[in-house]
């Protein structure tokens, strides 16, 4: 019988994953099926539990039931309960175990590019879910220094305080940060500032930002947003969310299957999904 997998989230239409699961259980012919639910706030608890009932091996929470999931679940991972948030659930002999791989994720598209993090000064642009994701899987590391500016700077004051792992970071607002951009060797931007059809808007400006800086965007539609195209123009080294993205369903896969997947083929469906889907630019 085949395996069900599946992501919960409301809307989920627009959802990139099940392509890219299918493809891969495919690819490696396992039996498995991944499937989109468009499941409503007050519904969740029941979806989680119908999951369990139907013996799902796994599945992805997606925007707006990151945190809300949390109680529903049987154990959180030491990482995803300090983020206060879960994107993958694996099952575990009828246990849902519920884990973060957005931050991680984020972590691993970067090395692929930016080996050697020890020492670097970040900054982390935005203080939402994402930015939590990844700002606490980076300060787990505890080898960079890393600060937040935030356009509700009170917002990224409390991340840095609710964060288990270090207490060296400093809040900024954001025009504070773009007098300051020539401090640091990376930029993380993680608003939602720049995204289709805004693709005008940038969070803040560059022209303090140095050549050598090392800058993502984690939006993947555009690919490249005006924010990274500027950056570019400036020199600096840049990255897309696509990275992310394919990075935190790798690690989700790997959850589920104890198989690391071929990254580049993530990124080629994606990438097609895109292409046919949505409005990017290259
Ligand atoms: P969120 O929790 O709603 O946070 C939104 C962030 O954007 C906050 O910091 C917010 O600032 C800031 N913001 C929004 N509008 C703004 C504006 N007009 N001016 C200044 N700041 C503004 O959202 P999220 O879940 O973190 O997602 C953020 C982005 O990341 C989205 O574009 C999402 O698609 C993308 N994302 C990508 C991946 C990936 O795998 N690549 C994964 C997750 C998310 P305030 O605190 O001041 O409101």
């Amino acid at each position: 019988m085949k395996k069900l997998f599946a992501v919960l989230g409301d809307p989920i239409a627009h959802s990139m994953s099940p392509a890219m699961h299918n493809d891969l259980f495919a690819h490696y012919r396992l039996e498995a099926e991944y499937l989109p639910f468009q499941v409503q706030k007050e519904n969740l608890k029941d979806a989680v539990k119908g999951l369990k009932a139907l013996g799902a091996a796994g599945f992805n929470v997606t925007v707006p039931h990151k945190s809300a999931i949390l109680p529903f679940l049987d154990e959180i991972d030491e990482l995803a309960l300090s983020i206060g948030a879960v994107n993958t659930v694996v099952n575990r002999s009828g246990k849902l175990v519920g884990y973060n791989t957005d931050g991680l994720g984020f972590i691993k598209g970067l090395e692929t590019f930016l080996p050697q993090l020890a020492n670097k000064k970040a900054l982390v642009i935005g203080a939402g879910g994402a930015a939590r994701a990844i700002y606490f899987s980076l300060a787990q590391l505890d080898c960079l220094t890393i600060d937040l500016a935030n356009r509700t700077v009170q917002k990224a004051e409390e991340l840095i305080r609710d964060c288990p792992f270090t207490n060296a970071s400093r809040a900024f607002s954001l025009d504070e940060a773009a007098a300051k951009l020539g401090d640091y060797d990376l930029l993380i931007q993680t608003t939602s500032i720049g995204m289709h059809p805004n693709s005008t808007e940038q969070p803040l400006r560059l022209d303090r930002l140095g050549n050598k800086a090392v800058v993502c965007d984690i939006i993947y539609n555009p690919l490249y947003t005006q924010f990274l195209q500027q950056a570019k123009q400036r020199g600096a080294t840049v990255q897309n969310g696509l990275e992310m993205f394919v990075y935190q369903g790798a690690l989700a896969f790997e959850k589920w299957t104890g198989i690391f997947p071929d990254i580049q083929r993530m990124k080629t469906n994606v990438l097609q999904q895109l292409r046919r889907t949505l409005n990017v630019n290259r």
